[in-house]
This record gives structure tokens, sequence and C-alpha cells, in this order.
């Protein structure tokens, strides 16, 4: 089958002229090159992707190196693992030497030699992403599918390659789910019984790469439906016992989506898989997935600021009250707080909930007009004096007793006396 047109097609035209100038430079090295994995399996299903993939049966890196030359590409060398990286403005080219992987037990890194493109892609996962398209002058465009890979596309299933493939590399349990719920597609019968079989297998994974495929989960559109289906299969009870994927994250984690639109989804997730955590489960689930601190901090101060919501359930709270009780927390533990305590629940009322929203929306940002350059002029002089006089404004302002620069001016000065 020959693909020549789709990838035309498929292709933004600087890609496509990219991916042209690699089909001749490889030619001219005599290396051959293909495009494969994810670019593939989404030119068939026509969804966009913009990360190329290329495989090259010789030397990845010097191809990677000029094709570099030529253009205004950043090049990103790993010479070790004969793999390059090209970042352009608005795209990323992987160049990867063919290889052989050998698996000496479960879980653990692969052995690698170089190979020819065939070994390469059994080493893959499952039979839609170890697909390749030729790049090769001679037969550019050909497709090269030894695993049957579209004929389960067309069927919507996912396969894995050989019976092992879960116990080899556990991460692709987690990555099946993904895909299985991102396309609507199904185990295939075999696949479906080896995933249950191997399950135990996830304990041979690292924190990182557990970690990894989980932010790769709550990426995704609509991560919910995933995190639901590995509840059900136990996966998720597997990484961490309190862990679970029910009707509740999934009302959550779309609320959450409403609400923020921004690269820190992922993290606000990871804090509302946790909502329902008590201390010891945090913890595992904190050095079984190696958290990094910043994230570990939000996700403790969710638990530890739900513990304290009932504080903030009084109406007679002025503005500047409810900034200190919130300001030691980070700003991602009260969004996950607003997000999964609920008045109809009983676990928030309408006045939390509002002055969760202030600060979220207002007093965390106020800040007073006059900066220290500004009191030192008005003869308030740098340390003590000064930090408490910036601290009575600030308070002022929160609690809108002061509006303008003048109104700040006029307090700053009373206070001078008085101090
Ligand atoms: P997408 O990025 O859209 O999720 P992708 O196919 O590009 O899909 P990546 O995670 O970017 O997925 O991985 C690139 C390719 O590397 C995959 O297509 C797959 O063939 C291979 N791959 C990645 N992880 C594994 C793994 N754990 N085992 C085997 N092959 C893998
Ligand atoms: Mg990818």
């Amino acid at each position: 089958m020959n693909l020549a047109r789709q990838i035309e097609q498929y292709l933004t035209q600087p890609l496509l002229e990219l991916v042209q100038d690699i089909s001749k430079k490889a030619a001219e090295q005599g290396q051959r090159v293909y495009l494969v994995g994810g670019i593939v399996r989404d030119l068939f299903l026509g969804y966009p992707n913009f990360d190329l993939d290329l495989v090259v049966e010789g030397d990845a890196v010097k191809l990677a190196q000029q094709v570099a030359e030529a253009s205004q590409a950043k090049l990103l060398a790993h010479r070790r693992f004969g793999t390059a990286k090209l970042r352009y403005e608005n795209f990323t080219l992987d160049l990867a030497t063919a290889r052989k992987e050998n698996y000496a037990r479960p879980g653990a890194l692969p052995a690698v030699t170089p190979g020819a493109l065939k070994d390469d892609l059994i080493r893959r996962d499952f039979s839609i992403n170890a697909m390749a398209i030729s790049l090769a002058t001679n037969d550019y465009g050909e497709l090269v599918d030894p695993y049957q890979g579209k004929s389960d596309l067309e069927h919507r299933l996912i396969r894995i390659l050989h019976p092992e493939s879960f116990s080899d590399d556990a991460t692709r349990i987690l990555r099946g789910v993904r895909y299985e719920q991102r396309f609507g597609f199904e185990f295939e019968a075999q696949t479906a019984q080896l995933l249950r079989r191997d399950i135990p297998m996830l304990d041979t994974i690292s924190g990182d790469r557990i970690r990894h495929e989980l932010e790769l989960i709550l990426e995704e559109k609509q991560p919910e439906l995933a995190v639901r289906r590995l509840g059900e299969l136990g996966v998720l009870s597997r990484i961490s016992p309190s862990l679970k994927g029910d009707g509740w994250i999934t009302e959550k984690f779309d609320k959450a989506r409403r609400l923020k639109k921004s690269a820190q989804l992922p993290s606000l997730y990871f804090c509302l898989l946790v909502y329902s955590f008590r201390e010891r489960g945090i913890e595992q689930f904190l050095a079984r997935l190696n958290i990094p601190a910043k994230l570990s901090r939000a996700m403790h101060d969710t638990l530890r600021l739900k513990a304290r919501l009932p504080l903030l359930d009084k109406s007679s709270l002025k503005p500047s009250e409810i900034y200190y009780l919130l300001r030691e927390y980070e700003p991602l533990a009260i969004q996950a707080n607003a997000i999964a305590s609920d008045e109809k629940e009983g676990t928030s009322s309408l006045i939390t909930q509002r002055h969760l929203q202030l600060f979220l929306t207002k007093l965390r940002y106020v800040r007073t007009a006059l900066d220290g350059e500004e009191l030192k002029r008005l003869g308030i002089s740098a340390g003590p004096e000064m930090g408490k006089v910036l601290q009575i404004l600030h308070k002022a302002k929160l609690d809108g007793e002061v509006r303008t620069r003048a109104d700040e001016k006029n307090l700053a000065l009373s206070l001078s006396l008085k101090l």
C-alpha cells in the first residue's frame, strides 16, 4: 500500500518539505528512513499529530546533524542511544537509530543493539503503534505493517505484539488503557486476558515511569475515562490501595476542566485524585510515584486545607482574615478544594465556596500601590518599621479601607507618626 498522497494531504507544508528533505539526505548517505509510531496511526485515523518520529536504518545522529545544518533547528543528540531531537519553532522531530531490545528481566530497562526496522517495530507496545511508512526514494510512501496494525485500527482493537509484552514492560498496561479510551477502542481478547494476568507486574516498574505514564493520561482530553477504566481493572489499587477512579472523580475532573484551562490541569487532577485519601495513603502514594517536591506540597496542602475548611464557614470573615487563613496554601490546593468540596455533599457551604473563590480570583493578587522606595521618601525608615507599615497597608487594601494611592499615602503618614 502506498501512502505518498495521504502524507501530502496530512502533513502541513513545512513538515512535508522537511520530510522530503530528510528523505533526500538519507538517500545520499545510503541510509533508509521511515516515519513510525503515532504519526502513522494518526494519519490513518485522521487525527492531528505534529510529533514526527523517524527511524533510521543506519545512523540517526549523523542524519540529524546534516538536516540541522541546513535549517534553523536546534539539535539535541544522544550519541550513546543513537537518537537525536530537532526542535523547530512549532514542532519537534525525533530521529532514532533502528534498534533491537532485549529484556533481561521484567520491568528492567532493555539492553539495546542496532537493528533493522522490523526489530524496531516488534519492540513497540501495540500493533497500531508498530507501523512505518518508508521515506526512501525507491519506495517512498510504502506502508510497512508486519503486525497487522492497519487491520487492528479498522477493527478498533488494541493488540500487543507478543504474550510477554505486558510483563516485559507493565507501563504498557497504562498506555494501552490510554489509547483504548482516547480512541474508543477495545482490547483484543487475548491482550485483555494477558493485561489482567500481568497487573501485578506493575510492581516491577519504577515510580518515575509509572508517574510519567499517569501524567500522559492526565494530559488526555478526558482523563477520567482512562482513570475510571484503570479503577475497574484493578490497576489503580495495585499502584496505591487508596487510589480510586469512581464516579466522584469523573465529576470532579470534568468540573476542573470547565473551571481551569491551563497547563496546570494535570497537577490539579493529581490533587483531586488524593482528595479522599487519609494521611497514610497519601504518603504511600507520593513515595510510590516519586512525586516531585512542588506537586507533593500541593497535594499535602490539599488535604491540610480540607481539614480546615470549616474555619472559612463564617459570613462575618473580613477579606483580610480569609487572606491570612489561605495564604499559606499552594493555590493549586485551594483550587482543588474549591472543586472537590461541595455543599450538596455536605463537605462545604456556600459561604466557604464564596470565600475560596474570593481568594483565588481577587485577594491573592492584591498589592499595595506604594512600595518600599516610596515609603522611604515619605520618611519611613527601612527595616521593621517599614515592614509593619507595608503589612498594615496591605491589610487595609484587602479590606477596602484604602483604595487609591492617595489613601495609602495618608494612611502611611498617619502610621509613621504613631510608630
Ligand atoms: P501519543 O504521543 O499520541 O500518545 P505516540 O505513539 O506518539 O502516541 P509516545 O508515547 O510518544 O506515543 O511514544 C512513541 C512511540 O514509542 C509509540 O508509538 C510506541 O510505538 C513506542 N513506545 C513508547 N513507549 C513504549 C513502551 N513502553 N513500550 C513499547 N513501545 C513504546
Ligand atoms: Mg508521541
